[in-house]
């Protein structure tokens, strides 16, 4: 099983576009996981779950009153969600004081079995996001081709180095994805060359080319495959499955 969080601590770069789309076409091969770490529940929404589907949430689960298997709604026969509610926005304040607080996500999920786990992280970098990167074996962070995103790269780095000295030692960036690229901005092209300076082979050859489906796409509760299956954005994430699982295999 190889656990994969998606972080990043700023907001709209493409986070939960990231863990859904990969994740149903990681599904078409294996058994998939996605867990909504979010409280805003945009995964949870862009999947088609309404509440009214729900027996329970991941702030639940975190909280040990109810068991993942319990939870976790089946999207299709080869990937299951774990939903969040707005719950989870008082978890950092309700679990601040919680014994182990940091590994809530990592004791939830022991026994599970999946061959890939997708969790979707919130905005910043608090408990909810350490509890993924202690759960996780590796990192995708999505970055948008803009001037700030190599400064933000560092903040991430900042908090994985922690979270690797005192909670998880085996964690890694497993790839850097550009993200809303658009090639024929000279801000893009520039941006892209800089984290290549800098993170070299780590940055993914896929770049997720700004599409306007992938944005129209969660408004439908549908994923990119079955909404626009032609478009840029579902050509994107179905090579960079490819690339992610390729990744995965040569570790
Ligand atoms: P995050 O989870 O990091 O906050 P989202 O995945 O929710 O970011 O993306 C932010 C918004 O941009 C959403 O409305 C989403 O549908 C849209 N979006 C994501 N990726 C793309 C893209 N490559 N091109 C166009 N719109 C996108
Ligand atoms: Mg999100």
């Amino acid at each position: 099983m190889y656990i994969c969080t998606v972080s990043n601590q700023k907001g709209g770069v493409g986070k939960t576009t990231t863990t859904h789309n990969l994740g149903m076409v990681l599904a078409r091969k294996k058994r998939v996981l996605l867990i909504d770490l979010d409280a805003q529940g945009n995964l949870t929404d862009a999947c088609g779950i309404s509440q009214s589907d729900l027996h329970g949430s991941t702030y639940e689960v975190l909280g040990g009153g109810k068991s993942l298997a319990e939870v976790i709604l089946p999207l299709n026969s080869q990937i299951d969600l774990l939903p969040a509610t707005r719950d989870l926005a008082v978890a950092e304040l309700a679990f601040a004081s919680k014994l182990g607080r940091e590994n809530l996500l990592k004791k939830a999920m022991r026994g599970a079995d999946y061959d890939f786990v997708l969790i979707d992280c919130p905005p910043g970098l608090g408990l909810l996001t350490v509890n993924a990167l202690s759960a996780a074996n590796g990192v995708l962070i999505p970055v948008q081709a803009e001037y700030y995103a190599l400064a933000g790269l560092d903040l991430i780095q900042e908090t994985m180095r922690e979270v690797v000295e005192n909670l998880n030692p085996g964690l890694h960036v497993l790839g850097i994805l550009l993200t809303f690229f658009d090639g024929r901005k000279s801000l893009n092209r520039d941006v892209a060359n800089g984290l290549r300076e800098r993170w070299g082979n780590l940055v993914f050859k896929t770049a997720i080319r700004d599409n306007v489906a992938l944005a129209e796409a969660p408004s439908n509760g549908q994923s990119i495959f079955d909404y626009r299956s032609q478009s840029y954005g579902a050509q994107d994430y179905t090579a960079l499955a490819k690339e992610f699982a390729l990744r995965v295999k040569k570790l």
